[in-house]
């Protein structure tokens, strides 16, 4: 027996088998083998889901050897790729084929199946999370079937499997919309949490992806707009020295090293906050759009992320701080805030209306769940709704209140998986039995 951990070490499996298949027809054999055998199965991408989303004790499908782009029509932008691409080599081949992924998260080590099936999403009023790229899918069912969706054919499965939860099939390819090759300018400044919220309309408005980073026990913010630029801008990327200081020194070393000693002593975390929001300094470049989107994450965290209805941002922050300061808790991780546009995914945290998703974060040495517990009691009066990838404690009959169409989802679920192949606890938690 296989032992399996995620990126995040929330969540172990001990696998009763593993498939890596090379090609589509040897997943559809290893979905339909395991299936035949009464075996559950479940299909990982990169690991970085914080929840138990990708767990199994059945059959795990490693998706690593599907992976490469299959067919680029560069006119139309649609890109088909094997599901098991990861964003940073998708990211690559994109941009020397003069393609660019329209927006995306904070990192690029994901899977493309991996990061859809959770609603992965980067920040930008203007702009939905990966999902809303998806144009086609082939996806393997529970008996073997390989399934075309476009919007021509199998269109209600395309619509919910875009954010699927791993719960309707394995993804064979996906088709992705994507864009003529851009870059991005990239400023990022401190300030205070009053000045930010004081004119949050038009920093969310006014720029193509604006998002903050508030250093709890303080009131400082650090605050990245990201612009496009004219097709035939000069890039003017960070110099390797004040990317190696910023990036991997400051943003991992040292604050890594910071957690190391506050894990020890939490009386010194409203200091050592302090401290990383004043080093944290401003600086603007330009770069190709993924390398201004993504950096490397190399301090071990946990995290979880609420979606809620975008003008109840500044509120949510009030009763996160308001918390905060009542229970004496303590966190050395700034609160990230990001903003999305609407979308019509049914399981997609921003179905339906414009968001902001508030992401809390703790050391992953130290205890994280009275302050994600509070802080999800306060983003659920809201409305909010948890990331799929991301810790929450959310079940499925109060998930069935958030997402108009859950029904929908579950019904379809039922129709193509009616004895659970693609089952785990973590689905009959959210999703229901
Ligand atoms: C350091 C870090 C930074 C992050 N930054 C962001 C961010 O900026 N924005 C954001 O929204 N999220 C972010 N996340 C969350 C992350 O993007 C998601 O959890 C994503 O799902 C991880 O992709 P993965 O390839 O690791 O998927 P996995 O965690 O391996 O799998 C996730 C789910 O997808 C399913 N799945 C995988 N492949 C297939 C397939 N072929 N067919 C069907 N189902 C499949 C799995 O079964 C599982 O249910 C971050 C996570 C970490 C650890």
């Amino acid at each position: 027996m296989t032992t399996w951990t995620n990126w995040a070490e929330t969540t172990t499996a001990h696998l009763a088998g593993i498939a890596q298949p090379s090609t589509v027809d040897e997943l559809r054999a290893a979905v339909a083998g395991a299936a035949r055998d009464g075996m559950r199965v479940k299909p990982i991408g990169a690991g970085h889901s914080f929840t138990a989303i990708g767990q199994t004790s059945g059959i795990q499908i490693r998706m690593s050897n599907l992976a490469g782009v299959l067919r680029a029509d560069v006119p139309s932008g649609l890109v088909t790729v094997l599901a098991g691409t990861r964003l940073h080599e998708l990211n690559e081949t994109l941009w020397h084929l003069g393609l660019s992924m329209t927006n995306l998260g904070d990192i690029d080590v994901q899977t493309v199946s991996g990061a859809i099936a959770t609603g992965t999403h980067g920040t930008g009023a203007r702009f939905g999370g990966i999902a809303t790229q998806v144009r086609g899918l082939q996806i393997v069912t529970a008996d073997g079937t390989l399934l075309e969706c476009s919007a021509d054919e199998n269109a209600e499965l395309l619509a919910a499997a875009r954010v699927g939860l791993g719960a309707l099939g394995v993804i064979a390819t996906v088709t992705l919309q994507c864009e003529p090759a851009f870059a991005l300018a990239a400023s990022e400044s401190p300030a205070t949490l009053d000045e930010v919220l004081d004119g949050l309309e038009e920093n969310v408005d006014g720029n193509d992806h604006f998002e903050f980073f508030w250093f709890p026990h303080t009131r400082r913010v650090l605050t990245k707009r990201n612009n496009r630029v004219l097709p035939g801008t000069r890039l003017e990327p960070i110099g390797r020295l004040r990317h190696k200081i910023d990036d991997e020194f400051l943003s991992n070393t040292v604050f890594d090293a910071i957690n190391k000693v506050t894990s020890r002593r939490p009386s010194l975390i409203p200091h050592a906050n302090a401290f990383a929001a004043r080093a944290l300094s401003a600086r603007d470049y330009i770069d190709r759009s993924y390398r201004v989107f993504a950096s490397p994450r190399t301090v071990k965290f946990r995290e979880m992320e609420y979606a809620v209805p975008r003008a109840a941002v500044p509120q949510v922050l009030a009763e996160i701080e308001a918390y905060l300061a009542r229970s004496g808790e303590q966190t050395g991780f700034p609160v990230e805030v990001r903003f999305a546009a609407a979308d019509d995914i049914p399981l997609s945290t921003a179905y339906g209306r414009e968001s902001g998703y508030i992401a809390v974060h703790e050391y992953i040495r130290r205890d994280y769940e009275r302050y994600f517990h509070a802080v999800e009691a306060i983003a659920r009066d809201v409305g909010g709704r948890p990331h799929w990838g991301k810790l929450h404690w959310r079940d499925a009959e109060s998930l069935r209140e958030a997402y108009p169409r859950f029904d929908d989802f579950v019904a379809l679920r039922d129709k193509l998986d009616p004895d659970r192949v693609f089952g785990n606890e973590y689905l009959a938690k959210v999703l229901g039995a």
